[in-house]
C-alpha cells in the first residue's frame, strides 16, 4: 500500500542520482513531489514525467541553492505551485539532498571554494528548515543527505566533510525542538554511490570503491532512496536525531 498518500514532498536536487531516485520512490509511495533542481531543466522533466509515467504526481522547480535569498525564493514558487495542485502551501517532507563536493586537495582550497562549499552544503539546508518549518504541519519530515566522509578520511574532501559535519547538526539540535510537534530530523549517510559521475564508467575505478563496500558493489541511488522513503513514512515514527549508515558497510573499516 501506498504510504505518503496525500502528503507533499520537497528533494533539493533531484534532477538526478540520489535525489532522482529518493523523488521517484516517494512518488511512488503517492506523495505529490516538488522535483528542484539549479541547471539541468530538461533533466528535472524527464523526472517529473518518470513519475507520471508511473501513475504518481510530481512537478519542477528551479532555484540555485548557495546564494542570497535562496531559501525564500524556492518556498515563493513551492507555495504556489503546492497551492496550485493541492488547495494548501502544507509541505509534509523535506529533503535536503542538493550538495557540491570539493575534489581540491587541502593546501589548494579558497575561500571562494570553501565558503561555496558550505553554503549550498550546510548554510542553504539550514535556512530551507527554518523556512520549511512554516509550511509543516505536525508529524512532518526532514531529511538531511550527509556523508560518510564525516567518518571515513579522505584529505581531497576536507572542506565537503566539514560541510557534511555542519549538516549534521542540523538533526541533533532541530530533534529536540521538534519533537513536540511529531517532526523528526534525521541525516542519512550514504558512501560511494554511482550517479552520472564519468568516474562510474571506469572498471577499474569502479572494482576499487566497490571494495569499500562490505557488499563490494558501489551504492545504486535506489539503495539510499528506500532509506530515505522509509524515514518518511509514519512508520520511522520513533527515529529522529540520528545518524543513519547507508554507506553499504564502508565505515566497518
Ligand atoms: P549529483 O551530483 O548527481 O546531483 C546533484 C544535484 O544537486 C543535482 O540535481 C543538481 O542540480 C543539484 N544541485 C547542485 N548544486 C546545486 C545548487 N547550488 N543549487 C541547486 N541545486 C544544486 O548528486 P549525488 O546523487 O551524487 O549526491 C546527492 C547528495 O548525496 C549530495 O548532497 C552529496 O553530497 C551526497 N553524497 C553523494 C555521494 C556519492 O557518492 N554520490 C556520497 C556521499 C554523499 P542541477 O544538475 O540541475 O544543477
Amino acid at each position: 500500500a501506498e504510504r505518503l498518500t496525500g502528503r507533499t514532498a520537497l528533494v533539493t536536487g533531484s534532477s538526478r542520482g540520489m535525489g532522482r531516485a529518493a523523488a521517484m520512490r516517494l512518488a511512488e509511495e503517492g506523495a505529490l513531489v516538488a522535483v528542484h533542481y539549479n541547471q539541468d531543466e530538461a533533466a528535472a522533466h524527464e523526472v517529473v514525467a518518470s513519475v507520471e509515467k508511473d501513475g504518481g504526481r510530481a512537478f519542477a522547480l528551479r532555484t540555485e541553492l548557495g546564494v542570497d535569498g535562496d531559501a525564500e525564493t524556492l518556498f515563493t514558487a513551492l507555495e504556489a505551485e503546492l497551492l496550485d495542485r493541492t488547495g494548501s502551501t502544507d509541505l509534509h517532507i523535506l529533503v535536503n539532498n542538493a550538495g557540491v563536493m570539493g575534489g581540491v586537495p587541502a593546501d589548494e582550497v579558497t575561500p571562494e571554494q570553501f565558503d561555496r562549499i558550505f553554503a549550498v552544503n550546510a548554510k542553504a539546508p539550514f535556512f530551507l528548515i527554518q523556512r520549511a518549518l512554516r509550511n509543516m504541519p505536525d508529524g512532518g519530515r526532514i531529511i538531511n543527505i550527509s556523508s560518510g566522509l564525516t567518518r571515513f578520511a579522505n584529505p581531497d574532501e576536507i572542506a565537503y566533510a566539514m560541510s557534511k559535519g555542519a549538516l549534521e547538526q542540523l538533526a541533533l539540535h532541530f530533534a529536540k525542538a521538534l519533537g513536540p510537534r511529531g517532526i523528526t530530523i534525521n541525516s542519512v549517510a550514504p558512501g560511494i554511490t554511482r550517479n552520472g559521475s564519468p568516474v562510474f564508467d571506469i572498471p577499474e575505478a569502479v572494482e576499487y570503491m566497490a571494495g569499500l563496500s562490505a557488499f563490494n558493489r558501489v551504492g545504486e541511488p535506489e539503495d539510499v532512496a528506500d532509506v530515505v522513503a522509509f524515514l518518511a513514512t509514519d512508520e520511522a515514527r520513533w527515529i529522529t536525531g540520528s545518524f543513519v549508515d547507508a554507506t553499504g558497510g564502508t565505515l566497518l573499516g
